[in-house]
């Protein structure tokens, strides 16, 4: 019934190079790995699915297994901090340049590809903290024209909400310590490729050479977990979404809130083309606080329930201060996040306690003050 966890770094030959069932070392492949990683080539409707030791990992592997030294990345603007991180610091060094742009803003897309220079289009949606919804049938139109890869990271959405590859994409990441795990208790990432061809090479032939040469594979056990966690993602989704529309529409009716910014509400901008790309609207709402930095800060350190964490997408409902914690790379650039902004993200309790909760808060905002901040 269960999937066993196959704990061992080795198996057996039964003769020299003779394979007993394919394995022969598990960081090039393991049963309960390879097991996962079926599950979220399916889910995805992808041709291969590979899954790595981190969200970080995923996105590192997939960017060495199809980039060379001299291209260049247009890459959306307003998307987790730790991946901005990545290109920039990490493979900035070895010759990766990279154009931010407006995720929503498909001419300043098409504006920023370089000709001949351009090798991936990489996009978030919905997108970190902002919660901007981008056009990925347009995102990969403007990619492929260029004979560019477009990446879509999923994280936010999930394949039971949204599938980029079915609108265009070559390969979808996620973070599957977010809504797949689902518990907060397991770190884990994914790269889903389309059946494509890159430079010669199969896309799914060139992720899984990276996965096995560079080795940031997922172990037995994390798999085992985050496995676990889909047998679940559609009920936890279900019920993310609804408490988010609850709370999005209760923090709109509040004096102590400037803006709320969750693509489900009929303002924000890209609500109709959420509504036609994807299921639903996800379990993160971020709120722009009237009273500024000082009530964001107070807002965010005064929940009980809205535990004050970086990280999203489990069952225990989480707050975040963006722009010193989950975007403190970006801190002071054209990418930082305003700092009257907290981010939510909804988890699967009972919405009245949500709401009491988020009361408590505002009226912290309200004062000015958080739990730490007298001290
Ligand atoms: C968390 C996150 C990542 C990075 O994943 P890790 O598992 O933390 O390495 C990438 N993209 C998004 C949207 C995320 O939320």
């Amino acid at each position: 019934m269960i999937p066993p966890i196959y704990q061992t770094s080795t198996f057996v030959q039964d003769g020299i190079n003779v394979l007993r069932n394919g394995h022969e070392y598990s960081r090039g492949s393991n049963p309960t790995r390879n097991g996962f990683e079926t599950q979220l080539a399916a889910l995805e409707a992808g041709h291969a699915g590979f899954a790595f030791a981190s969200g970080i990992a995923a996105e590192d592997a997939l960017l060495r297994a199809v980039l060379a030294p001299g291209d260049h990345i247009v890459l959306g603007a307003d998307g987790y901090g730790g991946t901005n991180r990545l290109v920039n610091d990490l493979h900035g060094k070895w010759g990766i340049s990279n154009t931010p742009v407006d995720i929503t803003d498909l001419d300043t897309v098409e504006a920023a590809v370089q000709s001949g220079k351009t090798a991936l289009l990489w996009v978030e949606t919905p997108s970190n903290p902002l919660l901007g919804i981008a056009d990925v049938a347009g995102w990969a139109r403007i990619a492929h024209t260029a004979g560019a890869l477009l990446v879509v990271d999923n994280t936010f959405a999930t394949p039971f909400l949204q599938r980029p590859l079915d609108l265009g994409a070559d390969a979808v990441v996620h973070s599957t310590t977010k809504y797949i795990g689902g518990h907060s208790d397991v770190l884990g990432g994914a790269v889903i490729v389309a059946k494509k061809e890159f430079r010669g090479q199969e896309l799914a032939q060139a992720v899984g050479f990276q996965q096995f040469a560079g080795g940031a594979v997922a172990g037995p056990q994390d798999c085992f977990l985050a496995a676990r966690g889909l047998k679940t993602l559609d009920l936890r989704m279900e019920r993310h979404c609804s408490n988010a529309a609850v709370i999005a529409r209760w923090l709109g009716t509040r004096e102590e809130v400037e803006n709320v910014l969750y693509p489900g509400l009929k303002t924000h901008p890209g609500h109709l083309l959420a509504k036609a790309q994807s299921g639903g609207f996800g379990g993160i709402v971020s709120v722009q606080l009237a009273g500024g930095e000082a009530a964001a800060r107070a807002f965010a350190e005064s929940m009980e329930l809205f535990a004050l964490s970086v990280s999203l997408g489990g069952v225990e409902s989480l707050v975040c201060y963006a722009a010193e914690m989950t975007h403190a790379s970006v801190i002071d650039t054209p990418l930082a996040v305003p700092r009257n902004l907290v981010r939510l993200s909804v988890g699967i309790e009972q919405v009245g306690d949500l709401v009491a909760d988020l009361e408590l808060g505002l009226s912290a905002a309200r004062r000015g003050l958080g739990r730490y901040a007298a001290a």
